[in-house]
Formats: structure tokens, sequence, C-alpha cells
């Protein structure tokens, strides 16, 4: 595949493997070796870089791991490693680490620099939870975070005083946190042949292979030689998130981070975000798609258990026309959805029922962030008083599927909330799971622990009631 970006203050047109790991295009083709080789995965946060895009025409920063990032990609973006921002003195977060002996081995501070530099870049707004989260998916195994937290202190004095919010790129390369040709990025971007606006009508074939974050397909370099690959990012409108007709629609190429940043989520479904920042860390949540963690069919991806209980209907490209299917009847059996060959998610369609409505999502896992789930459960509950007027309710990890409960749920409707009501679905729950075995516990360890979440349910539920 033939790609035409910027690296650091480079214009690059090269022909590629639109699957091959960016990390080793970096340090194997370009001798970028800031960019360090640690876990492969997408786990340690040591390849850390900033990927920036002009998306109607404004240009957005965003901090990834580039050993799961797919080379095509990077067509009609700027890529940006610690080379392209260092300048003749430190930057003020280089200096802050410097500083406050943040740095030991080193190994890990150049995927710190690139996370917070990429914070920075990015439209959210300058608070010490923000900088903290940019580099949630960064791990140091020498400093005991301490110093590194005292540093991001630093940053946030220095930095997140003198900024203008307005004009967040000339402000940081004034305060010169990036060199000066950071602000001719936007005009040379439109500049480039490469930035493909796909129609989702694009003629697929039966071998196409979509795309999203690549954080799935691309893990230990799993991503199969395909003639056709095209990427989400490239689909228009695939990403959109708006409210029309009594529907909540949100496009399948939708991030981790797009759900975190959405208003109308957030409103409908309070609490979303904390639940969302329960997935992995913000390197992967920044190109992790929807539409990836439903075909990737995981019984235990929590984007599918917990958009389960929203009722959404599924919007699906299928040759030269569309169909819906409900979500709730998307999973077969394990990896087997009713999704053909070449197909492609276009968006799930939530309705939005009148009446009080309450969501919750629960996840067990080894540590509470950057695991997956050994467990995880989702409850929408509507009421009338206390009366369940329809109630929806999933679970993970206890199925081959990611399961909706549908004899559970459909129990609960009609009931007022009471203990009893608890218990007694608890004991259909129990019928309607069939879990294994496996490393992320016993099938009776994790009956338990489903349990146990369905009771957070009601706890939760009935507190809000109150
Ligand atoms: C370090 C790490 C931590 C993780 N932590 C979590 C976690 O906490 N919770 C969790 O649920 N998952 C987790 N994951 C798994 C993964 O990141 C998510 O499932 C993610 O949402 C996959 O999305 P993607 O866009 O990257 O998928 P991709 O890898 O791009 O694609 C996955 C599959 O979906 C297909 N596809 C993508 N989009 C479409 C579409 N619109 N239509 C049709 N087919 C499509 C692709 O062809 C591919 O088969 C983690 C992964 C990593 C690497």
């Amino acid at each position: 595949m033939k790609i035409n970006f910027i690296l650091n203050n480079e214009e690059l047109k090269i022909d590629i493997d639109p699957q091959f790991p960016t990390l080793r295009f970096l340090r194997e083709e370009k001798g970028l070796t800031s960019v360090k080789t640690g876990c492969g995965e997408g786990e340690c946060g040591a390849c850390t870089v900033i990927l920036g895009s002009l998306d109607n025409g404004v240009l957005n920063y965003k901090n990834v791991a580039s050993c799961i990032l797919p080379a095509g990609e990077l067509n009609g973006k700027h890529l940006v490693t610690l080379e392209g921002i260092n300048g003749p003195e430190l930057s003020p977060v280089q200096k802050a680490f410097v500083d406050e002996g943040a740095i030991q081995c080193g190994f890990c501070t150049p995927g710190f620099i690139m996370s917070i530099t990429g914070f920075l870049l990015s439209d959210r707004d300058i608070t010490m939870e923000n900088i903290l989260n940019s580099i949630d998916g960064n791990i140091c195994r020498c400093t005991g975070y301490y110093s590194i937290k005292r540093a991001a202190e630093k940053i946030l004095k220095i930095v997140g005083t003198g900024i203008d919010n307005k004009d967040r790129i000339s402000s940081l390369a004034g305060l010169s946190a990036i060199p000066d040709y950071f602000t001719e990025i936007p005009e040379r971007l439109k500049g480039l042949t490469g930035s493909p606006d796909m129609d989702s009508e694009s003629t697929a074939k039966e071998n196409t292979l979509y795309i999203g974050g690549g954080t799935d397909l691309l893990v230990s370099g799993s991503g199969k030689p395909n003639p056709d690959v095209r990427f989400i990012s490239d689909i228009k409108n695939i990403s959109d998130i708006f409210e029309d007709n009594n529907f909540i629609h949100v496009g399948a190429g939708s991030t981790v981070e797009d759900i975190i940043d959405s208003e109308i989520l957030n409103k409908y479904f309070p609490g979303i975000s904390d639940f969302m920042y329960l997935i992995s860390s913000q390197i992967i949540r920044n190109t992790a798609t929807l539409g990836g963690n439903i075909v990737n069919a995981s019984p235990i991806g929590d984007l599918s258990v917990l958009f389960l209980v929203l009722d959404p209907v599924l919007e699906i490209k299928s040759g030269d026309g569309i169909r819906e299917v409900l979500f709730k009847e998307f999973f077969k059996d394990y990896k087997v959805m009713d999704l053909e060959p070449g197909e492609l998610i276009l968006k799930i369609k939530i309705p939005v029922y009148p009446g009080k409505r309450f969501f919750n999502f629960e996840k067990v896992s080894r540590r509470k962030y950057l695991d997956i789930a050994s467990c995880n459960s989702a409850s929408c509950f509507y009421l009338e008083g206390d009366v369940i007027k329809k109630c929806d309710l999933s679970a993970g990890g206890v199925a081959p599927v990611p399961l909706y409960m549908k004899e559970s749920s459909a129990w609960l409707t009609g009931k007022e909330v009471s203990k009893e009501i608890m218990n007694k679905v608890i004991e259909i729950v129990m019928d309607e799971i069939s879990p294994i075995s496996d490393v992320r516990g016993s099938s009776d360890y994790k009956r338990e622990l489903l349990r146990r979440l369905i009771k957070a349910h009601f706890i939760k539920l009935n507190g809000w009631l109150k």
C-alpha cells in the first residue's frame, strides 16, 4: 500500500504492508530508537508515539501504542516520535522529569514524555487528573511513580497556567513544549496526496479486511497478510455519535475515548465514562473502536457486554444494501456472529425509552485497571416508582459469547425491586450461564463472581432509588 504522511518534520511517501507494525518501521527502517520495543502488545507504553490527523479541518493529536499501530493507519497523518519534539533545550515536560528525578534506567521515559506531550496537544482540559489519565498505560519498573507524579504536578504548574486553549499548538510552541514546525502541520497535511475519505459505499469484497484500531488484530504481530485492507478511520461519518428521532447513533468507528468524551452518552447513561476507564489504557482507548470490540467477539469484551443492555440495533453494510440486526441476537456461538465476510458494521442505534433509567456496569479483573475481565456484567432498568417496566441484563466470561441474559431480564419485568427478587433472579441467572474453567478462574469461581456482580447491580439500584 502506498502511503503519504509526515514523520516528525519530514514528508514521506512509502510503499508498505498496511498491517506492518509502526514500531518496527520506526526503529528498523528509520533508526528512530527513542521508540522502545517492550511488550509488543500495547501493555507497557514504552513505544508510545503521537498521531495527528485532520478531522473536518481540525488537527487532533492523540498518544498511541506504536507496536500495534498498523502502518497503513499513518496515511495522511502526522506521526511524532520523541526525536520530533526534541529542540535545542529540554521541553518543559522533559525538564520536569529530569528535575524531579522521574528517570532512572530511562527505558520507559520516552513513552511517558510522548503520552504527556500528546495529551497537551489534545483538546482536553489541562488538569492533574487528565495528565495522570494520559500516562495510565505507561509502565515504569524503577521510579515507584512518585517522582513521575511530582513531574506531572510541575508540568501542570508550568504548562497548565501558560496555555491559550484557543490556539494550543502555537501556545505550546511558545512554551517550547513542541518545536515551531508544528504550527505548519495543518497546512502541510492538507497538501498530502494520501488522505482518502472513503464512502462506506465503496464496494467491499468477501476478503476485505476492515481495521479499526488494530488493537486486536495486531497483538503479537498476528495480522495476516490481506490484499484488500481498509481502515475504518478513512470511512466518512463512521465515528459520529449523535441523537436523532429517539435513537442515539454510535458509529462503529467511535473509539473508547470518543465514548468517554460523548456528551450524549454521558447524558443518557451517567457513569459510562467511569466504566470506560476500566478498559485498558489511554494509548489503547485512543484507537480501539466499538466495531472492533464487537467483531472481536471476545466473551469478556467490555463494550459488547455494556452495550448489550442498551437494547440496540446494529446497522450493517452488506453488499449494496444496509441490514439491521438486534444486537441481542448477533452473537451465535464462540466467535460466530451474524456477520458475513466483507460486511461492515456501520453503527449501533440505541432506542431512548421514556421514564426513569438506571444503568450500571461491573467488572472484576485481577487488577482494577489495565486488565481484561474475569467476569463482567451490565444492567439497565426502566422504572415506574419501584416497579421494573423494562430490564436488560448481560454478562461476560460466563458463556461462549458476550451473553444477553434473556430469561433473567424477562423475569424481572413487572416486578417490584426487593431483596427477594434479587435472590430469585440470581437463581435464574445461574441457570442461564455456562462458564468454563480457564486461566481466569474456575467455573465455580466465575459463578460466584457473577452472583456478586448481580448483587452489586441491585445494591446500586436500591441506593439510587432512595
Ligand atoms: C493492551 C490491551 C488491552 C486491552 N484491554 C481490553 C479491555 O480492558 N477490555 C476489552 O473489552 N478489550 C480490551 N482489549 C481488546 C481490544 O483492544 C478491544 O477489543 C478493541 O475494542 C478492539 O477494537 P479495534 O478497533 O482495535 O479492533 P481491530 O483489531 O481493528 O479489529 C478487530 C476485528 O474487528 C473487525 N472490525 C473492526 N471494525 C469493524 C467494523 N466496523 N465492521 C466489521 N468488522 C470490523 C476487524 O476486521 C477484526 O476482525 C485490549 C487490547 C489490548 C492490546
